[in-house]
């Protein structure tokens, strides 16, 4: 089983870091948690 990141807000900053944790390592399981009803698509 993979390592788990877990990524509090869903702005800018939270799909931003969700992205650079991937490229670096494939095999992470990312979580974003939001509290609104949207996340940035930006990244
Ligand atoms: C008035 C104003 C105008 C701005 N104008 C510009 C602009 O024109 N251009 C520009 O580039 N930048 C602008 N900025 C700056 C930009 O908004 C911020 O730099 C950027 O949004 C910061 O991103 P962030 O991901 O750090 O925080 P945020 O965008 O605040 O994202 C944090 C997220 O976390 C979520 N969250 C918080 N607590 C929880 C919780 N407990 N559980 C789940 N989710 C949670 C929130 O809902 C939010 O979606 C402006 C800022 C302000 C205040």
């Amino acid at each position: 089983m993979g390592k788990n990141l877990v990524i509090v807000g869903g702005g800018a900053g939270g799909p931003s870091t969700a992205a650079e944790a991937k490229r670096r390592d494939p095999s992470l399981n990312v979580t974003i948690l939001e509290r609104g009803d949207f996340v940035s698509f930006a990244a």
